[in-house]
């Protein structure tokens, strides 16, 4: 253990000041363990990858922006690209951020997706894609796509349940979509609509009370 002359503490681990006043620590002492294993974080384990991805971003960003400078009849489009980029990394943002709960990542790439399809529609003069499409084909997927993963890493029950209820509701959603007539097409909705109905009914036969328990502890009922 190394001791700090000024605090008069020993301090354990591999630190060459303490802790409590910054000062160098006298070097005399057995050098000891640390006491906590170190655990490279998401930043560190891809830390080349998201630097690539990042200089990747900026090298996309600024040649489509000049370009689009040189050329400016054919109207802003470089501003999609940005758009697009800012988009990429929002997502790659939850995608950090909650990673140790991969149904809650799913989830929030749901709301993500969703979002985003329906303002770049908007902004491309509304077609409905992304209400047509983009939306129930996201919804579905996840579903699909928690359901699958859950089973296979043998999530615990009570890390996944409040995500598949809430991937189920917005499985609804497009039942909206669908009643108000603003679709153009109905199949992926519908197919969405009866995916998240029969996902509800499953996890309510297969977990029901549990799964009542567990909803009344996170909304605190
Ligand atoms: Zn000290």
């Amino acid at each position: 253990m190394k001791r700090c002359q000024h605090c008069n503490v020993a301090v354990v681990g591999q630190v060459d000041t303490c802790p409590l006043c910054q000062c160098s620590l006298d070097k005399t002492g057995e050098p000891s363990q640390d006491i906590f294993p170190s655990i490279p974080t998401i930043y560190h384990q891809y830390s080349f990858l998201l630097r690539l991805v990042l200089f990747i971003s900026v090298v996309i960003a600024v040649a489509s922006t000049a370009i689009n400078f040189m050329f400016t009849q054919s109207g802003w489009w470089s501003l999609f690209v940005l758009g697009g980029i800012a988009c990429l990394w929002i997502s790659l943002y939850f995608i950090i951020q909650k990673r140790a709960n991969i149904s809650k990542t799913i989830t929030y790439q749901v709301i993500l997706i969703s979002l985003f399809s329906v303002v770049w529609d908007a902004l491309t003069g509304w077609r409905g894609w992304s209400i047509d499409y983009v939306i129930p084909i996201v919804c579905a997927s996840s579903m699909l796509t928690v359901g699958i993963i859950t089973k296979v890493k043998k999530v615990p029950k009570e890390d996944y349940m409040i995500y598949f209820v809430l991937e189920a509701l917005f499985g609804i959603i497009p039942i909206i979509f669908f009643l108000t007539g603003i679709l153009n097409t109905v199949y992926p909705s519908l197919i969405c609509i009866a995916l998240s109905l029969i996902f509800f009914a499953a996890l309510f036969i297969f977990t029901g009370p549990s799964i009542i328990a567990e909803l009344k502890k996170r909304l605190h009922l």
